[in-house]
């Protein structure tokens, strides 16, 4: 009989490490707390707009579709994806307006109007951030670190030198380019796995490059459209489900999981991954000392997370050419703004990133009118300093909308608002159980990256593996997928039938 394999969560994580053993003959189970899958990246419809919930931003295409090349499907079956260009539209506060466009012949005449003294640098920070990322993606991102020598070799060692990342993001960026507007360019980017790039290590600046360099994609019905598709292919081969089925306990024996709890039902396993959040699982699910590990609850609670964010959707009237796919709008005292969300405090002067997908997708509303997500960094709710109540949204959500009635275009937007919802850090933590509301999960620190942050494997308990943003190797949905990938090699590798 086939090894039956439980997965609590059906986030990205959860979603496409059952879509890999699925397809190698596992009988897959999900169990998903709540009525929809998909965990962060998720979609909900309201006035006849359809929202995708959070992430947006697609880079690395070949890292989604490997997931089917895994499970031998044919990707584009399944998924649409479209290149952009520009990458980004952003505004800045003096009333400036830039495109960055994903091919260098339009992009360099940018960078000359900026400031043609920094365009030259700024492709060189461009160029040494890619090699640092060859090297991450080569040495570290795909690599499972679960046992001390993985990563405490001389070959892992010298690239992890290599990479230099001391520095923070915003010093390292310093060093190439002067030229404020590039500056915040760059930052804002490397703050999208939530940590201050005033702060962080300055490894991050590989997002703008990997955008940059490799373009950035949509997915023709938006991101929930990947859900749909790993859905579909889970349900192929003969996949399972259950939604509305929050895992109360995962259940142990000797130094075995033997399956979960839920409300109704004890289910037995011989491979149980947990894709919940980690410090949310650790505290909570797992009440076992041993299977805890180093991760008793006093570690988990010194741990360091990433910011919290708040979302505006706006389903609009009408029409607004002045928005791009992808829009930013980097405002006046950046610094002190965007080192708020870190600090405790909520920005007064914030920085935004605006997604408006009915500008190439007229699948998500019908004509004439227009579905946009406004993002704002917060803090996360571990510093227990902002009240989410109608109050403190009202404020902020204010703040926000006069901040986008700025941007030239934009000034009669909130006369033409037919749809009107928010996501708080509350909200995060309530629905999907992230640890203090955390959007991105652990911060990615160095001491909690790579060897350091959480491994895919349990220490203690031989059939327990972990996947999803708070484990190696980290946040986004391309690197939860390689995340996805490295624990089921770990699986495969350690599978009975394999050791025949
Ligand atoms: C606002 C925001 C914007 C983002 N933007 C981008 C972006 O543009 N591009 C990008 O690549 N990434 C982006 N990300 C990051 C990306 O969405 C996440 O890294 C990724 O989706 C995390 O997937 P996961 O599988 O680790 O976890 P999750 O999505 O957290 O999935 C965990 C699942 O477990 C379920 N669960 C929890 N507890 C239980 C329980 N007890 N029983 C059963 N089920 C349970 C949850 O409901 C959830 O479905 C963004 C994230 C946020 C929050």
């Amino acid at each position: 009989m086939n090894s039956k394999v439980i997965i609590i969560g059906a986030g990205i994580g959860g979603l496409a490490t059952g879509a890999r053993l699925a397809s190698r003959g596992y009988n897959v189970e999900i169990y998903e707390k709540e009525d929809t899958i998909g965990g962060k990246v998720n979609r909900f419809e309201s006035g006849g707009f359809s929202f995708d919930s959070t992430a947006s931003i697609l880079m690395t295409p070949q890292v989604y579709k490997e997931v089917f090349t895994y499970a031998n499907k044919a990707s584009e079956n399944y998924l649409e994806f479209i290149k952009l260009d520009p990458n980004y539209r952003v505004f800045y506060h003096d009333q400036t307006t830039y495109d960055f466009s994903s091919d260098l012949t339009k992009l360099v005449p940018t960078l000359e109007e900026i400031s043609i003294e920094d365009s030259a640098s700024f492709i060189k920070l461009l160029a040494h951030s890619y090699e640092k990322y060859l090297i991450a993606d080569r040495y570290f991102l795909s690599k499972p670190f679960t046992r001390f020598i993985d990563f405490f070799n001389p070959l892992t060692i010298s690239k992890a030198i290599k990479t230099n990342t001391l520095s923070t993001t915003f010093k390292y960026t310093k060093n190439f380019i002067d030229n404020e507007k590039l500056v915040k360019y760059i930052c804002f980017q490397a703050m999208y796995v939530g940590i201050s790039p005033y702060e962080g290590p300055n490894i991050y600046t590989l997002v703008p490059a990997v955008s940059q360099l490799y373009g950035l994609w949509y997915l023709k019905g938006g991101m929930y459209s990947y859900v749909k598709a790993l859905e579909k292919i889970i349900l192929e081969f003969g996949g399972k489900i259950h939604r509305n089925s929050p895992v109360k306990e995962i259940l142990f024996l000797k130094d075995r999981a033997i399956g979960v709890s839920t409300d109704e039902e004890e289910v037995k396993g011989d491979i149980i991954i947990c894709n919940a959040d980690f410090s949310y699982s650790m505290k909570t699910l797992i009440k076992d000392n041993k299977a805890k590990a180093k991760y008793k609850n006093r570690r988990i609670e010194n741990m360091k997370y990433s910011c919290g964010t708040f979302m505006i959707y706006l389903g609009l009237k009408k029409k607004y050419p002045t928005l791009n796919l992808h829009n930013l709008y980097l405002g006046e005292a950046f610094e002190k703004n965007i080192q708020a969300a870190f600090q405790g405090e909520l920005p007064d002067k914030p920085s935004l990133y605006i997604y408006c997908p009915s500008t190439i997708d007229d699948s998500l509303c019908s004509g004439g009118k227009e579905v946009v997500n406004i993002m704002v960094r917060v803090p996360n709710l571990l510093f227990e300093r902002v009240n989410w109540d109608s109050h403190g949204i009202s404020e902020l959500r204010n703040i926000v909308i006069n901040t986008v009635k700025k941007i030239k275009g934009l000034e009669d937007i909130e006369d033409n608002i037919e749809v009107e919802k928010y996501f708080t850090p509350l909200d995060m933590r309530n629905s999907y159980n992230s640890y203090g509301g955390a959007s991105f999960g652990l911060s990615h620190t160095l001491t909690q990256t790579n060897y350091f942050r959480p491994s895919i494997k349990s220490q203690k308990i031989r059939n327990l593996y972990f996947v999803g943003d708070s484990v190696h190797p980290g946040t986004g949905v391309s690197i939860v997928l390689n995340s996805s990938k490295i624990v089921t090699e770990e699986i495969l590798k350690n599978s009975p039938r394999n050791k025949l």
